[in-house]
């Protein structure tokens, strides 16, 4: 279960239309407690594939390192990260399997011509087979 306010859901919905036909990402920040999930803000992140910006959601080891500490400056954890699907459906694909980790959420919003569509959010199974939806409130 994943709580995102309408608030954080609308910003994550704009940062997808402005940057479509590329695609958005950025970290989700925010408490987890007995498996509780709350998304109390964002950051932005760079799509640094420059080779394929339309459908290559990558996070390298320094936006982590980066984000955990902005996390900790405001004193939440990293609890996940959300990207775009432009005109794709929010269903992760297998580039986004291989290069996620288990206990992330993975938020996903479908933008079809510049204008948001669903967003779903994902976590990855512990043998990271495959991901699991996992419902937004
Ligand atoms: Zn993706």
């Amino acid at each position: 279960m994943l709580n995102l306010g309408e608030d954080l859901a609308q910003r994550i919905r704009a940062h997808a239309a402005r940057s479509y036909p590329n695609e958005c990402c950025g970290a989700l920040l925010g408490r987890d407690s007995a498996g509780s999930r709350e998304v109390q803000d964002l950051v932005t992140l760079e799509n640094f594939r420059q080779d394929s910006p339309r459908n290559r959601f990558l996070v390298r080891p320094e936006d982590v390192l980066r984000v955990e500490k902005v996390a900790r400056e405001r004193g939440l954890d990293l609890v996940g990260w959300y990207h775009s699907h432009p005109d794709a459906p929010p269903q992760p694909s297998e580039f986004d399997r291989e290069h996620a980790w288990p206990w992330y959420s993975y938020l996903i919003q479908s933008v079809e011509a510049a204008e948001p569509q669903r967003m779903a959010s994902w976590r990855l199974t512990d043998d990271r087979s495959r991901f699991e939806a996992e419902e937004i409130l």
